[in-house]
């Protein structure tokens, strides 16, 4: 369990975290969502020791930040390779930082390479990598000690979709083999799909945090979007929050089946058509723009 107790962290005037507490459990990908400018880089920086100087307690076991150092391994969010040394060459480099040295630094470059997917690329240089590629590299450079807790500040910016799937996968890998992976990211529709529970952050607070489904549950429900009606059931209208959308209408209701079968009766009685009618799951994307409301941050 890697556990953040009432972490608060001040950059001259501004106020980047102001009391946040967290406990992630092992073995789970963990999401950190919030706008620009919430404190997540800070927060994951607290968390890989690159900021130190901070208030509050940040402990994995029975380790504070500085003892964790073999613990944690940092993908940051900017690429940090050097372009003009081969993949293998930049894996030693970070192999050797923890320590790895000789046949073990060697071995272990190997592994790492094939569970990047660039295995045919090992004496190739950085700087013929495409952006995809040195994602994946800047990945494996955070692997080289075998770290339990590995934290990914936005890990998946300006890469195609192959290597995106390929990152997803490894980190499900990551996951069977028993790490602990914190996962910042912009891009909820990510994190629905790789985190077990998230943290959303608004200026430096938590605003809320659990799993994802209980979240989803509790601020959102499911919506039904009819196409093809002329006009939807008295009742509905009268219930029901009715939005037209791409031509029809979305229908949030707490018993999104009843409606769907109202819709479907009033239709027969009149013999109405029908083009479209569907279930919508509510998106964390909604719950976001609920809690952190929908102004620009720049
Ligand atoms: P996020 O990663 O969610 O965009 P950050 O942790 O980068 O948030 O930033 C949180 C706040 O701290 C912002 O207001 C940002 O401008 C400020 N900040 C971040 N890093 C520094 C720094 N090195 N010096 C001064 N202010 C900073």
């Amino acid at each position: 369990m890697l556990s953040v107790q009432d972490v608060k962290k001040q950059y001259n005037h501004t106020t980047a975290l102001n009391g946040v507490s967290l406990d992630i459990p092992s073995s789970i990908c963990f999401g950190l969502v919030g706008p620009n400018g919430a404190g997540k880089s800070t927060l994951i920086k607290i968390l890989a020791s690159v900021i130190q100087d901070y208030e509050g307690t940040v402990r994995y076991e029975r380790m504070e930040t500085g003892q964790m150092k073999n613990e944690v391994g940092y993908v940051p969010q900017e690429i940090c390779l050097e372009p003009t040394l081969s993949a293998l060459d930049n894996l030693y480099f970070f192999g050797r930082l923890y320590g790895l040295r000789g046949k073990k630094l060697k071995s272990r470059a190997q592994i790492v390479l094939q569970d990047i997917g660039l295995e045919e690329h090992g004496k190739d240089k950085v700087l013929t990598f495409s952006g995809g590629m040195k994602r994946r590299l800047n990945i494996g450079c955070a692997l080289m000690h075998n770290p339990n807790i590995i934290i990914m500040d936005e890990p998946t910016v300006g890469i195609d979709p192959q290597s995106r799937k390929y990152i997803f996968q490894m980190i499900e890998d990551l996951k069977r083999r028993a790490c602990t992976i914190v996962y910042a990211s912009h891009y909820m529709e990510e994190v629905e799909q790789l985190c077990d529970e998230i943290a959303m952050m608004d200026n430096g607070y938590i605003v809320e945090q659990g799993n994802i489904k209980d979240i989803l549950r509790k601020y959102t429900y499911p919506s039904v979007f009819v196409r093809g009606v002329d006009c939807l059931p008295k009742d509905i209208e009268q219930y029901c929050r009715v939005e037209t959308r791409n031509g029809g209408y979305l229908v949030r209701a707490v018993n999104p089946l009843e409606v769907m079968a109202k819709i479907l009766n009033y239709s027969k009685e009149n013999q109405g058509q029908i083009n479209q009618l569907e279930l919508v799951q509510p998106r964390l994307e909604d719950v976001f723009f609920t809690l952190t409301g929908s102004q620009l941050r720049d």
